[in-house]
Order: structure tokens, then sequence, then C-alpha cells
């Protein structure tokens, strides 16, 4: 062991859900550590990723995910409006075939959750191929820029004097007498009355080599192209409900617009331990597959180009896989006193985690604003 040094709290893992849980216990503690193993916050999954601030639209086979999303929505924009994007024209189509859900099963849930629904003019609507689209609607959902958000962040982490370690990935935590100790590859070893371990598709790994029971997760290998829309699509978002269909939404830290598509964006899947790392440069790429797909819905996207691919490692709980739920996951004492793991589905999910936490220590989510 070459040098400790003691700790309130330690956070594995700073990306949205390490950093903004930092800010949070700020609050309440005062010597507080974030151990990152890349070389900036928030470039793994917190950035590879659609950037949806989910209203609830988009989760109609689970009501409590779509009502929490909604509940969620305004205190996210709230939180960070210089991050916001809301200049585009965000429509949900819903598909006639193979559809898990109808268009009045949709307007059904939006009503319960109260998300509204508008009409769209004839000019949008004659852009869907109306033998494949049941209806249309316009939404309220708008799309989060990462670089900005990572940029608010690190400026609230500053000011309230949070150490950062950045290229420092951690190999195990143990206990030692009353306090948790956290091991580095580089040999150093820290210690702290409670660690957060916020690592997203790597909470089994560490787990695994500390020993500790490892939690049931599905990881999915994702690729989301970025591309640019047709002259005239610029400002236009669109979300092919409920099943094997595609989304296009501005993704704003690079101006561009990214490409989900439900059969094609995962290029493995597994339930397992641990998450694999992958080398971005060996994957080929399945743009033409979700290219093609995506035109025979809206014809006039036969005009996008195709620029880059985010990939990352997406893990959902084995729980969910077939109701397409994301709630968080939660977990105190797990396997030592005082270890908590935290794994959030989505970024809103961020305000639930400050809810069942704010309870366990005594801190009120009123307190919390960002200041700046
Ligand atoms: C393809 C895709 C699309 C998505 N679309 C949306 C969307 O539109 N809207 C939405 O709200 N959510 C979306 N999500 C989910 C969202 O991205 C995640 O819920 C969120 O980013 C999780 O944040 P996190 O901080 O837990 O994870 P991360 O941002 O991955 O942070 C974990 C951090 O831990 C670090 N780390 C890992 N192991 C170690 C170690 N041993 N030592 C030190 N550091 C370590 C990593 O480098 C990383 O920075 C999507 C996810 C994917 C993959």
């Amino acid at each position: 062991m070459k040098s400790s040094k003691e700790y309130d709290i330690i956070i594995i893992g700073g990306g949205f859900y390490g950093s903004m849980l930092a800010l949070f216990l700020s609050l309440t503690f005062k010597k507080i550590a974030i151990f990152e193993q890349e070389s900036q916050l928030m470039t793994r999954a917190s950035y590879h990723n659609q950037a949806r601030v989910h209203n609830g639209y988009h989760y109609p086979r689970n009501f409590i995910t779509a009502l929490r999303s909604h509940a969620n929505y305004e205190k996210f924009i709230a939180t960070f409006p210089e991050a916001i994007d809301d200049t585009f024209l965000m429509t949900y189509a819903i598909a006639k075939n193979t559809s898990k859900v109808t268009s009045a099963q949709f307007i059904k849930l939006c009503k319960q959750i109260g998300a509204p629904l508008r009409p769209l003019s004839k000019k949008v609507k004659d852009l869907f191929n109306t033998r494949l689209i049941e209806e249309i609607f316009a939404v309220d959902e708008i799309v989060f820029n990462a670089a900005k958000i990572r940029k608010k962040l690190e400026k609230e982490l500053k000011q309230r004097k949070i150490n950062i370690y950045l290229n420092r990935e951690v190999t195990s935590i143990g206990a030692v007498n009353e306090l948790l100790c956290v091991k580095l590859k580089d040999g150093k070893s820290y210690t702290a009355k409670k660690v957060f371990l916020c690592t997203y598709s790597h909470i089994n790994s560490v787990l695994k080599s500390s020993q500790l029971p490892l939690l049931s997760f599905k990881h999915e290998l994702t690729e989301m192209p970025l591309i640019t829309m047709p002259k005239g699509l610029e400002k236009f978002g669109v979300t092919i409900m409920d099943g094997p269909f595609f989304s296009i939404m501005p993704f704003p830290d690079r101006k561009m617009h990214s490409l989900h598509h439900v059969r094609y964006t995962p290029h493995a899947s597994w339930i397992d331990e641990r998450a694999q790392t992958f080398d971005k440069s060996k994957i080929n790429s399945k743009f033409l597959y979700m290219y093609k797909d995506a035109q025979r819905y809206i014809p006039r996207l036969s005009g996008i180009s195709y620029k880059d691919s985010l990939f990352e490692i997406k893990t959902v709980l084995t729980q969910n896989e077939g109701n397409d739920g994301r709630p968080i996951l939660f977990r105190k004492d797990h396997g030592l006193k005082n270890l908590y793991i935290v794994l959030g589905g989505k970024i809103d999910n961020i305000y639930d985690i400050y809810n069942e936490l704010g309870k366990d220590l005594g801190i009120s989510l009123k307190d919390y604003i960002f200041l700046s």
C-alpha cells in the first residue's frame, strides 16, 4: 500500500451520476472525492447516449417509468437550462404493424401522466408513409447538450471543493476497521466512511474484484450513428413507437442528429457479470441497415448523410428486459457496511436517487439548488 488518505465520501465513477451525487452529498459531507478512470468527467454513457430528456412518452408499456419521467422533466430543465435544446419539432409516430402499442393506448397513457400531445400540420404529416404509420403527434420533449452539462458540473464541483482524481482506475473495495478502503490500479489506496459505486456498466467488474456479491445486469454493445439531416429537416426529431423501430433526435454537442434503431443499435447483448471492453475501430457499422429501414417510414430520410458513430455499453437491470422499465438501482450496505451501489437507467432518474438517499441520510431535496 503506497499511500492512504481519508475521506467522508468516495465516489467511484465520474459520470453524470457520480458527479451529481457528489454535489448532493456536499450538502452534508465535507471531504468528498471522485475517482474516474478516464481523463475527463462524463465521457462514457453520460455522453454516448441519445440526449433525450424523457417526458414519459417513450414508456407506454411501463406506467411507473412514464410517470416518473414526466415528474422529473421540469426539474431537469430547471437544473440545466443552459444545456437544453428545445428549438426543434419533436414528433412521436405510432407504427401500424408489429407495434406493441396502438395510438389509442398511447393517447390514454399521455393523458394519465399529463404529457401533452398536439396535432401536426399536413406538411409534417405528409413526411410519413401512411401505409406504415397509424398516427403522428407533436410532443414536448427536448434534448440536452452533454458537454455543457459537464462544464457546469466541473464548475460546481470545484466551487464545493470536491476532489476529482482523473485517470484513476479503482480495482477493489474492502473494509478496514470501521472504514472502507478503495484500492487503485496504481497501487495507492484511500479510505472513506461511505463509498458510492457509480461505474454503470462496470459495477460488477469492481464488485467481482472485491469479492462482493454481483448484481444481475443485461449489457448491450450499442451503436448510434451521428448523421446530418436533409435540407428542411434540420429542426426535426422523430420517435416511432413501439417495437423494432427507430428514433432520430438532435445531438447538440456535435451539431448533428443521432439515429437509434431498436433492431440494429445493439450489436451484441449478454447477461453477465462483467461489461466487456470493446475496440470501436474493429466494429462494422450497421448504419446502412438503419438508414434503409428509416426511409420506409419517412422517405425524405434518404437525404441523410452518415458522419460517425457513438459506441457504448448500455446496462439495464435484467428484471426490466421485457417491460421496458428504467428504474434506478440503489443498494445500501451492499456486501459491506456503508457501500452504496447506484445505477440510473436514464439521466432524469437522478432525482429519484436524491429522494432515496435523502431519506437515508436526512438530506432534503428542497435544500438542493444549483447556484450558478
Ligand atoms: C445507447 C444509449 C442511449 C441512451 N439514451 C438515453 C437518453 O436518450 N436519455 C437518457 O436519459 N438516458 C439515456 N441513456 C442512459 C444514460 O446514458 C445512462 O443512464 C447514464 O449516462 C448513466 O450515467 P452514469 O454516470 O451511471 O454512467 P457513466 O457515464 O458511464 O459513468 C460511469 C463512469 O465510471 C467510470 N468507471 C468505470 N469503471 C471505473 C473504475 N474501475 N474506476 C474508476 N472509474 C470507473 C467510467 O469511466 C464512467 O465515466 C442511454 C444509454 C445508452 C448507452
